[in-house]
């Protein structure tokens, strides 16, 4: 049976400058620090917005010695094209130039408040694996799909449109569930709804391939907190979580991560 070592990843969204994101950033590792995780136990990532990544990266840099849990830095989007005439853009080479390893692709805020598509979301997680970026792809179904019975087929159907292009590097990309109604609302999927839709995911990552459906990751991300974390972390597809509020607060973030390791 693989291991999969859990993931916490933390999307601080469009909260923060350099100076405050760098606070937080050291607030979390001097948190990960007291908390005795023992070394490879956990992983965690740290999504601030894009003008905070090189700081943030700099300072994990300096801190990395007095870590035994690896944090990493990730966008929280990217252009799928490396360079030229797209305004305002930031393409995955730059993200990697500012100390990222990683970037959240297909949020469902960039899916609904900017007109993502599958097809546009399977283009960065594309882009991201040619430049070495390491994507966080996020699916989720609304409330009115929920709720028409159509959970299942939403998530495949985006799932699918990425699916091939992480399985060229098994292991190297994570899917993030996240329903759409669970995010920033405080209503959280229960343990057993959530694991439901991971294990339709890894068995849809099955159909390509064993080993890659094995190794991939799987986040739930929804409205968790350290006191509903640990149910969800214990389901066997669960293998993390991509926080959004709570990953603002340094003692609570450290927390979720701490309800990845055996109660006591
Ligand atoms: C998110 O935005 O990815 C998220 C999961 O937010 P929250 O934890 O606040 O629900």
């Amino acid at each position: 049976m693989t291991k999969r070592v859990p993931l916490i990843a933390g999307n601080w969204k469009l909260n923060h400058g350099g100076p405050s994101s760098c606070a937080l950033a050291l607030d979390v590792v001097r948190g990960l620090a007291a908390g005795a995780f023992p070394r490879g136990s956990v992983e965690v990532v740290l999504a601030p917005p894009f003008t905070a990544l090189a700081a943030v990266s700099a300072t994990l840099e300096e801190e990395a010695a007095s870590l035994s849990v690896p944090v990493e830095v990730a966008a929280q989007n990217l252009y799928p094209v490396d360079e030229g005439a797209f305004t305002g853009e930031v393409s995955a080479p730059m993200l990697l130039d500012a100390g990222c390893k990683w970037v959240i692709i297909g949020h469902s805020e960039r899916r609904q408040l900017f007109g993502e598509t599958d097809e546009g979301v399977e283009a960065k997680v594309s882009a991201a694996l040619r430049a070495g970026l390491r994507p966080i792809a996020c699916v989720g179904e609304t409330w009115e799909e929920r709720s028409a019975g159509s959970t299942l087929e939403v998530i495949r159907r985006q799932v699918s449109a990425f699916a091939a292009a992480l399985a060229a590097q098994p292991g190297v990309g994570v899917i993030a569930y996240e329903p759409v109604w669970a995010i920033g609302t405080g209503q959280v999927a229960g343990p057993d709804e959530a694991q439901a839709v991971h294990a339709a995911i890894r068995a849809q990552l099955a159909e390509i391939n064993q080993q890659f459906a094995d190794v991939t990751r799987l986040l739930y991300g929804g409205s968790v907190k350290p006191d509903n974390a640990r149910g969800l972390l214990a389901c066997p597809d669960i293998d993390g979580a991509l926080v959004g509020g709570a990953s603002l607060k340094a003692s609570a973030f450290v927390g979720i991560a701490a309800a990845t390791l055996p109660e006591g």
